[in-house]
């Protein structure tokens, strides 16, 4: 009798082995099936990184990344954007070398795979871009410096560098911001000009240029050097005529970004702001049919 309840437990104990496995199994492949799933949409995300610039772009399995912050936010920030078992980036763009935007690219290159990298190429002799440069040695990094022209095709789009708008590979210039690389990115026929930290004055010279064509009438505009008076001039405004415009900056930073009279310029155009101080992670979610969706963290 006492044999026959023990062999019975032990039947009940791999019953509930097998179960809990069955279980585990299932709820394995479900996330699969949703990664998969997501896999297929594509995603513009302006990452909330406090003071700064983050950008992460998926194109099918591509995954881009435009700067990353003043420190190592973007980490968590990326993966809470892309599958847990994807961990390579395959282009990253350094809009310049000022720590808002390059100290956390050096910490994703420590952590992922990068395949690619291109910026401008000025002569920094910064802390910050000699660690930039011994990573992309280490790794054995891709590295390609880029003015406006060169073109990156993705699954269902394309990045199209834009600025500077000669090479400026071995330059020294007084200002970075004024160098940066800007790129006009579009995807499943929706543009965003994504300016870095450029001025009015480079941001007039691009206009002239025509360069930035295909950014023309842009589902959104990165407003330059998080929303500094001295970015966002109206030849941009007018030239990109986007319907919304995004401002990547901290919450009460001491520069005062956005400015004033930046709010009070897009408020006169009309068109909306949305901002990662307020709204966290901005994310333009692009379905295959042409339509999309703002998706925020709040
Ligand atoms: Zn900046």
């Amino acid at each position: 009798m006492h044999e026959q309840k023990s062999a019975q437990k032990t039947k009940l104990i791999w019953v509930l082995k097998a179960l809990s496995i069955l279980l585990i199994a299932a709820s394995v492949i479900s996330v699969m099936i949703a990664y998969s799933r997501s896999k297929k949409d594509a995603v513009v995300a302006f990452l909330d990184v406090g003071q700064g610039d983050a950008i992460y772009i998926r194109s099918s399995d591509t995954d881009i990344l435009i700067d990353g912050g003043a420190t190592a936010d973007v980490i968590e920030k990326l993966s809470k954007e892309m599958p847990f078992f994807d961990k390579t980036i395959e282009l990253m763009v350094m809009t310049h070398a000022d720590a808002d935007h390059a100290v956390g690219l050096v910490e994703v290159m420590k952590r992922y795979e990068v395949l690619k990298v291109i910026e401008s190429g000025i002569t920094c002799h910064k802390e910050l871009c000699q660690e930039w440069e011994r990573i992309i040695d280490e790794k054995g990094i891709d590295r390609e410096f880029v003015y406006a022209g060169k073109e990156y095709v993705l699954p269902e789009g394309r990045l199209t560098v834009v600025h500077p708008i000669v090479s400026h590979a071995g330059m020294t210039v007084d200002d970075m911001n004024e160098a940066s690389v800007v790129t006009c990115l579009t995807l499943r026929g929706k543009s965003f000009l994504l300016t870095g930290d450029l001025g009015v004055e480079n941001e007039r010279k691009l206009v002239e240029q025509d360069n930035g064509g295909l950014c023309m009438d842009a589902l959104a505009l990165k407003a330059g050097h998080h929303g500094s008076k001295h970015s966002s001039s109206e030849e941009i405004i007018e030239y990109t005529n986007p319907e919304y415009t995004i401002i990547s900056a901290g919450k009460d930073n001491s520069f005062g970004h956005p400015h004033y009279e930046v709010i009070t310029r897009f408020s006169e155009y009309t068109i909306p702001l949305i901002e990662t101080a307020k709204s966290g992670t901005i994310r333009f979610v692009l379905a295959e049919d042409g339509s999309y969706e703002i998706k925020t963290d709040r």
